[in-house]
């Protein structure tokens, strides 16, 4: 059987998907393609943030880095995600306690803080039309998740000394998402949301004045593990003293390595058309942005014209289905009933790697061969600073990329060929437990 190749399955070669963020993102001139000899200090492969944050950190420290993007930069899914700012990792502080010990889950946490710390910099300075808005709300489904929620805050303040978090009962959590599903939650202003594509585009385009060179429609197709790294792209052939893999979930089969490990998952999102004042104020008033408890999450806020962007929907296979829309669109009137009239004018879906204990996969795969990704669905932020760190280790100083490196990764169960039943079938229990 025919692999699936997921760099063009669901999408155009060379072009951004059709979504609201395409359609509204500050242009950027099309990046030249890798031609003849090119050699380098650093090859990037992957133009989304991991790869664009790491270019702007190498070039800013005098490096020549080369980035490679098979199609366009922000074309993954750093230019088509639900552009929520998440404060903390992936997994609980509660969960990396028991995972790493306490040590260990403190510096897991202080680099948690300081990516959205670094991403929000990043975006003033680089992206003005990322226009980053404070305001995090995580909303219960169950009444019962409420007690836990608050009690996390409470633990976040006393353990971790980070005040920004505050819990929210169920009066209030109603006045500031317009939706009976929810019974209470927390709310961080810590965190927040911003146009993710504009995001990615402003550091292609400060990786760039860096001196940083990209390449788009440059899709790389071999990698020789020599020292210095061979890789050839389109028939341009790099040669490069270090290579970063920053390829995530749109890696396909070309390093098994990392494929064990960080596997391929879709997501979708709809946008409405603009809403006027009274629906926006029956949604969500304070304009945070919102993600829920189910396992198949959804996420939602609104756009700076005001739409709902609206993320979920389950997905069983790799192929996005052809009603992408229908798909969002469900979930959306579960939690909003009073958007049943609201036109959708955009509804595309993007490809995430996500790992088995949903901890991003760092690894040093040879000497001089770092990866970074696997973000699980968090990586606005974490992607941002793990092309920073990954930066920071191929510059020699390598502490903080062996400090997410120790975090254990493990193989997906049934190897790559397997793998995508057996999460079919955990996705069907998990979402059916949603429903319970
Ligand atoms: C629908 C959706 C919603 C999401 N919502 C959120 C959210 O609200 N908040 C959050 O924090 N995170 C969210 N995420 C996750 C977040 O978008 C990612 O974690 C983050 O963008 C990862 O960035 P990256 O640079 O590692 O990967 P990507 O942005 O996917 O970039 C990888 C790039 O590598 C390129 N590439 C792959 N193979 C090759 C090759 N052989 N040669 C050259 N180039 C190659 C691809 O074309 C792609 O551009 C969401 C993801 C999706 C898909």
């Amino acid at each position: 059987m025919a692999r699936l190749d997921i760099l063009t399955a669901n999408d155009r070669p060379g072009e951004y998907p059709q979504s609201y963020y395409a359609a509204t993102a500050e242009a950027l001139a099309p990046f030249p393609k890798a031609e003849g000899e090119i050699s380098c200090d650093v090859a990037v492969i992957g133009g989304g943030y991991t790869g664009l944050s790491a270019a702007l950190h190498l070039a800013e420290a005098g490096l020549d880095v080369v980035v490679l993007e098979a199609h366009r930069v922000g074309f993954g899914a750093s230019g088509r995600n639900g552009g929520q700012v998440h404060p903390g990792q992936r997994v609980d502080q509660d969960g990396l306690e028991r995972m790493v010990g306490r040590e260990m889950a403190r510096g897991l946490w202080d680099l948690a803080v300081e990516s959205v710390d670094l991403a929000v910099d990043l975006a003033g300075k680089h992206a003005p039309g990322a226009g980053f808005v404070p305001g995090l709300i995580h909303a219960d489904h169950k009444a019962r998740f409420v007690r836990h929620s608050h009690d996390y805050a409470e633990k976040l303040a006393r353990d971790y000394g980070y005040d920004r978090i505050r819990p929210l009962g169920q009066a209030e959590i109603r006045e500031k998402v317009g939706s009976d599903a929810y019974f209470g939650g927390v709310i961080d202003m810590g965190g927040g949301h911003l146009h993710p594509l504009n995001y990615a585009l402003g550091l292609a385009r400060a990786a760039r004045d860096a001196g940083a060179r990209i390449f788009e429609n440059s899709r790389v197709d071999w990698v020789a593990e020599t020292d210095p790294v061979r890789l050839g792209a389109n028939g341009a052939k790099i040669t490069a003293r270090h290579l970063l893999w920053a390829a995530n979930g749109y890696l396909g089969h070309m390093d098994r390595r990392i494929a064990a490990k960080v596997m391929p998952i879709n997501n979708f999102i709809l946008a409405t058309e603009p809403l006027d004042d009274a629906m926006v104020q029956s949604l969500i008033p304070g304009n945070e942005a919102v993600s829920d408890s189910k396992f198949v999450i959804n996420y939602f806020r609104l756009s700076q014209d005001r739409r709902m962007l609206f993320g979920g929907g389950e997905s069983y296979g790799y192929r996005f289905p052809a009603d992408i829309a229908a798909k969002a669109r469900k979930p959306m009137l579960e939690i909003f009933p009073q958007l049943a009239a609201a036109r959708i004018d955009h509804a595309w879906g993007g490809t995430l790697g996500i790992t088995v204990n949903r901890m991003p996969h760092f690894e040093r795969i040879a000497g001089n061969i770092l990866t970074a990704g696997g973000y699980s669905g968090h990586g606005v932020a974490m992607a941002t600073l793990g092309g920073k760190i990954a930066a920071e280790a191929i510059k020699g100083q390598a502490g903080r990329f062996d400090l997410m490196a120790r975090v254990p990764t493990h193989k997906f169960p049934g190897g790559v060929a397997l793998r995508t039943p057996l999460l079919v079938l955990a996705m069907v229990w998990f979402s059916l437990r949603d429903r319970l």
